[in-house]
């Protein structure tokens, strides 16, 4: 298999697992990568379908985890602020991203694996598309997961399930074992046999991977009269989604994502606004102010730089490339040097040094350097992103580190006034992102509510306020149930 051979020796595992469990704070020990050259040629990207490994090393206790459950959120008391880059502090233009990675992605399994462009190549409906949406290889469903594992909602291909249709196919309790198995104890189950049965997109980059794997259960149903036992598509959208984002791509020109944002930065990229960058400039006159992102070092620089600017290293006191989240948070991989951008030697714990990029890495290196440059026993360190199993779940669940949640989804769902992009991020097939049946919330949800301080629709937010700004976060108990805190400027409507 492809990924067996991308990173050989280790067991392969997806990243796009989010696990809401706190039973996870009992730490597993699963195989740890630690050579830099065993997977060097590939890209992590920050699209988070791409095989990052968990990895929980053994040394982790939980005296260096425990995220604070400070009723309020307050940028000033924190020494640390850390961000990740794809669409936190870098915005895309979502809706041509969106368009270039699913018709990447569809003509790849045209081409390569022989669907039928009937299906594949029909325009893309943005209506089917929506975050967090978990795909049964097996069964070939779309499901759309509450926090227990039972499924709200869901399609087969593209057909919407009735309930009755979902029932005779996962049961009464609209329970599919995998999938329960999976909300209940991601980590475990991606590192298992179940990791090639499910999967979540995560985020912008993997979004489309669903209808793509919709239109391909079409494709297969429309050729037989009797449906497979298994569609067995794992490996057909994966390959399709490592052609598409390995890292080699953006230096060899190939794949068709990196050098169609090379070649037209403008259609896919936003520039930062002036106010997050004084507000970035601010932070770090008064904190350290660190970037850690999936990205490689090259697609990182270029974004970074159309971004904010030629010198936009001078805004962080350390960044880190092709971190591999959310095994940076959880492993104990080895910071590398960067020579010319391309990765060198392994750094030595205590060289890590402020001032400096380097790839791949760890958290508890990095927060040792932060006790040493803070003269702290145990410095404050708050977490930006937009990805929740990456950027939010991870830091919170194995480090100290507390997390903010990025999520434009607040937008389409009555926060704020933007309306841009709201046609990608709001969905008729699958309702909200946040809320189901009788305001539960969503498995999502549940994730940024059960480990994020505070949930955004953007940076921006932040930036629009002064350092010592107060937000309520979602360990605050509101005076009432209905307008829930932790979201901000406001809640989503239900
Ligand atoms: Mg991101």
């Amino acid at each position: 298999m492809l990924i067996r051979r991308l990173y050989s020796g280790a067991r392969p595992l997806c990243l796009c697992s989010c696990p809401h469990s706190h039973s996870l704070r009992v730490l597993r020990a699963v195989p740890t990568i630690t050579s830099p050259t065993s997977h060097s040629s590939q890209w992590s990207p920050s699209p988070c379908h791409s095989r990052s490994h968990f990895s929980v090393d053994a040394t982790l206790t939980s005296s260096a985890m425990g995220p604070s459950a400070s009723p309020y959120f307050c940028l000033k008391d924190y020494d640390c602020v850390g961000f990740d880059l794809d669409n936190t502090l870098l915005k895309y233009n979502i809706a041509n991203m969106v368009k270039l990675s699913y018709e990447l992605l569809a003509r790849f399994l045209v081409e390569q694996k022989g669907y039928d462009p009937c299906h594949l190549l029909k325009p893309l409906n943005l209506d089917f598309l929506q975050k967090g949406l978990t795909m049964d290889y097996e069964k070939g469903n779309v499901l759309q997961l509450s926090p227990d594992g039972s499924i709200h909602r869901a399609c087969h291909g593209t057909k919407l399930l009735l309930d009755a249709d979902i029932e005779e196919i996962y049961g009464k309790d609209k329970v599919y074992p995998l999938a329960q198995e999976y909300t209940q104890n991601m980590l475990d189950a991606w590192n298992g046999p179940i990791s090639e049965k499910i999967r979540s997109v995560m985020d912008h980059f993997d979004v489309s991977a669903a209808l793509a794997f919709a239109r391909c259960v079409d494709n297969i149903d429309a050729k037989s009269e009797n449906p497979p036992a298994d569609y067995n598509l794992y490996n057909d959208i994966t390959d399709g989604l490592i052609n598409m984002y390995q890292r080699d791509n953006f230096a060899n020109n190939t794949g068709g994502f990196f050098s169609a944002l090379k070649e037209n930065p403008d259609k896919y990229l936003h520039r930062c606004s002036s106010n997050v960058r004084k507000w970035l400039e601010k932070l770090k006159s008064d904190k350290k102010v660190f970037l850690v992102t999936g990205s490689n070092e090259d697609f990182a620089s270029f974004t970074a730089k159309y971004c904010f600017g030629e010198d936009w290293k001078d805004l962080f006191d350390v960044v880190v490339f092709f971190a591999r989240k959310p095994g940076f948070f959880t492993g104990r991989r080895p910071f590398i040097s960067l020579v010319d951008g391309k990765e060198s030697d392994i750094v030595q714990p205590e060289d890590v040094q402020l001032g400096k990029m380097y790839s791949q890495g760890n958290w508890q290196d990095l927060y040792e350097l932060f006790k040493k440059e803070t003269n702290k026993k145990f410095p404050k360190c708050v977490y930006v992103g937009d990805n929740v199993l990456q950027d939010v779940f991870a830091p919170d669940e194995f480090t100290r580190c507390d997390a903010v949640a990025i999520s434009d989804e607040m937008r389409a769902e009555g926060v704020g006034d933007a309306k841009e992009y709201i046609d990608v991020l709001s969905s008729n097939t699958w309702g909200s992102y946040f809320y189901q049946k009788e305001d539960n919330p969503s498995l999502w949800c549940d994730i940024i509510r059960r480990h994020a301080a505070i949930c955004v629709p953007s940076v921006d937010v932040l930036a629009e306020r002064p350092l010592d700004f107060q937000i309520q976060t979602f360990k605050s108990i509101s005076p009432d149930p209905s307008q829930p805190i932790g979201f901000f400027p406001s809640a989503p409507t239900k």
